[in-house]
């Protein structure tokens, strides 16, 4: 796990459940708050919390670039909404997984998206996490999954392409969402078995959550599973499926 930083103030308002949940996390994908590029896992990092208005988001900084510290944003500078503010160009670090996942009938090829660090919403009594990016991709067509037996619904205008992958097997994935919005460039290690399913297909399932898949070993298909069932019973995360094309 990443060494994560948080100064008295960050403390006091993350609450004990927020110092933990900013706490536990392996930083991958995430982008500084001060210079914009990627965070090493490996390095130690800052957590910054930033409030506009109602919402305070967790960023993550390297230690050279900006001090544990909570900045307010004026409102005037900050979204409306708290589904705006989870937006993935804020930098929120994200974690996409791809796998191979049986779903009863079929074993279907599936993106797993989760959040890398908390967002949460300021009540009266203190921080409680909410999960703004669940509510946005609802709103954009994804739906509820209870039960992995079968895909989800397929969510129109979404689009997805890859690269195939280099020599470390890694390839290159964007999503996007039906207005354009870059929901995800990154990343990903994509089994065999996605590649060729996406090939069949055209589309991908795609489940944005939590289901702590991102820290699994990329062959440990059989960990990824189980802890996907148990998300889905839990009613943690949402899906769709959504077309993929290849680049090339
Ligand atoms: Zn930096």
């Amino acid at each position: 796990m990443t060494d994560i930083r948080m100064s008295a103030d960050v403390r006091a308002v993350l609450g004990p459940d927020g110092i933990a949940q900013a706490g536990a996390v392996t930083l991958a994908n995430a982008v500084c708050v001060g210079c914009e590029t990627r965070i090493d896992p490996d390095e130690p990092a800052n957590v910054v919390v930033r409030i506009g208005g109602h919402v305070a988001h967790v960023r993550y900084a390297h230690a050279r670039c900006h001090a544990s510290a909570v900045v307010r944003i004026p409102e005037a500078r900050t979204p409306r909404t708290a589904s705006a503010l989870a937006a993935p160009d804020e930098g929120v670090p994200m974690l996409m997984t791809a796998s191979a996942v049986d779903h009863g009938r079929a074993v279907l090829p599936t993106l797993f998206a989760e959040i890398g660090a908390p967002v949460f919403l300021r009540t009266g009594t203190g921080s409680e996490l909410m999960d703004v990016l669940a509510s946005r991709v609802l709103a954009r067509g994804f739906s509820p999954v209870g039960r992995m037996r079968q895909a989800p619904p397929r969510a129109d205008q979404w689009l997805a392409a890859y690269t195939t992958p280099g020599p470390d097997n890694a390839s290159d994935l964007t999503v996007m969402e039906p207005d354009g919005t870059i929901f995800y460039t990154g990343p990903i290690h994509p089994p065999a078995q996605w590649i060729v399913g996406v090939e069949d297909y055209g589309w991908s399932v795609m489940y944005v959550g939590k289901a702590g898949i991102g820290d699994v070993p990329a062959d440990d298909q059989r960990t990824k599973t189980r802890l996907m069932r148990e998300a889905a019973a839990a009613g943690r995360f949402v899906g769709a499926r959504i077309a993929v094309h290849h680049l090339g």
